[in-house]
């Protein structure tokens, strides 16, 4: 298990909740406005961290911190991630894993054996414009599909997002999305913010009007569409 970052206290990262958030490195997508880029590229050249470190800091902070959230990169790509689970949740820590929805399976998994509680899923965007957003000419939208299914219908608590980016999206998406994600129960709409870490730079935000517009949109089939990240 190799870990390249620690934030030891975050209130925005596992909702309702006092959190530390672990990163994983490496990801199946390229998607440009992603903001992890080093990340998503090159992991080996971040600091690592070890399991042991984590765990230990993790220990120390019993009866302090609510949770822990399990990002990336794309977590579900690192082959210990079970064993790594298993470990936080010894020491009696709900765990939310953020993901991009492309390992069904193993989501399904760590889900039935209690090792999360919590996902969240990225939409990058409607099923015919992934492509623009994960930087992939052929997603395997089948295994995002089934992972949205799996969330909608089961019992793992959840939610989805999307980072809404002014040269990528458009009205159409979130039409689409809302026929997509209908029954869902929560929903996510987050303003793209520029850094020096993005992958692709030279992106911009919708501005608060236009990102209301589309939530208005999603609200005609997701009865809990809220807005993050905006000034
Ligand atoms: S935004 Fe997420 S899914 Fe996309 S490349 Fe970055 S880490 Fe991977």
């Amino acid at each position: 298990m190799k870990i390249y970052g620690l934030n030891k206290t975050t209130l925005l990262d596992y909702p309702g909740r006092v959190a530390a958030t672990i990163f994983l490195g490496g990801c199946n997508f390229r998607c440009p406005f992603c903001q992890n880029s080093s990340l998503v590229l090159n992991p080996s050249s971040q600091p690592e961290l070890s399991v042991t470190e984590v765990l230990s800091f993790l220990k120390k902070r019993q009866g302090i911190l609510e949770g822990v959230c399990v990002t990336g990169g794309e977590p579900t790509l690192s082959p210990d991630l079970p064993e790594f689970l298993a470990e936080i949740r010894a020491l009696g820590y709900p765990v939310k894993l953020d993901t991009n929805g492309t390992r069904p399976d193993l989501l399904k998994e760590l889900a039935g054996e209690g090792l999360i509680q919590m996902a969240a899923v990225d939409i990058k965007a409607c099923p015919d414009n992934y492509p623009s957003l994960c930087g992939l000419l052929h997603p395997d939208l089948d295994a995002i599909k089934e992972t949205v299914d799996f969330l909608i219908n089961g019992t793992l608590d959840y939610e989805f997002r999307t980072t809404v980016v002014k040269e990528l999206h458009s009205e159409q998406d979130f039409v689409a999305i809302g026929k997509w994600l209908s029954g869902a129960k929560a929903y996510y709409l987050q303003a793209y913010r520029d850094s020096e870490e993005v992958l692709q730079p030279g992106f911009s935000s919708f501005s608060y009007k236009e990102l209301e517009h589309f939530r208005q949109i999603l609200m005609q089939t997701i009865p809990l569409v809220e807005l993050r990240g905006i000034d």
